[in-house]
């Protein structure tokens, strides 16, 4: 039988590593980055398996939505009352170094723009 390609993120999810989790349902996982860039990193994921932003299809538009819901709610929950900034690298060329989609929900300071 062919192996399942694996990665840190599937680790987490399966709770084979752990991580500081503050949020999940039936369809995503939300934990701080390990290596936080800002007072507040949180990464989203779905539950489902998608590689990368370029691969998703017209039955992830549910998931996708709900992420970004729960993003706002962690946004709230977490206080960042005075905004966040939501990152979604895609493939080597946007930043991307995990083969599993994911949103950065960062906050608690301010954010340059354009980005680096
Ligand atoms: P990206 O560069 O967009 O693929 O983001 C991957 C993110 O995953 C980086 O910000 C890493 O710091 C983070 N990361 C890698 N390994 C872990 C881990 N074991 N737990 C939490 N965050 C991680």
């Amino acid at each position: 039988m062919a192996m399942l390609p694996t990665n840190v993120f599937l680790k987490i999810l399966g709770r084979e590593i752990p991580a500081a989790i503050l949020y999940e349902d039936e369809f995503c996982l939300a934990f701080r980055d390990a290596h936080p860039l800002a007072p507040v990193h949180v990464l989203l994921i779905p539950k489902k398996v998608i590689r990368t932003h370029a691969e998703l299809v017209p039955e992830d538009a549910a998931v996708m939505g709900h992420l970004h819901l729960i993003a706002a709610k962690l946004a709230a929950d977490l206080g960042l009352t005075a905004g966040y900034r939501l990152v979604l690298n895609c493939d080597a060329g946007g930043g991307q170094t995990v083969p599993h989609l994911h949103l950065h929900l960062l906050g608690g300071r301010a954010f340059a723009w354009p980005p680096g």
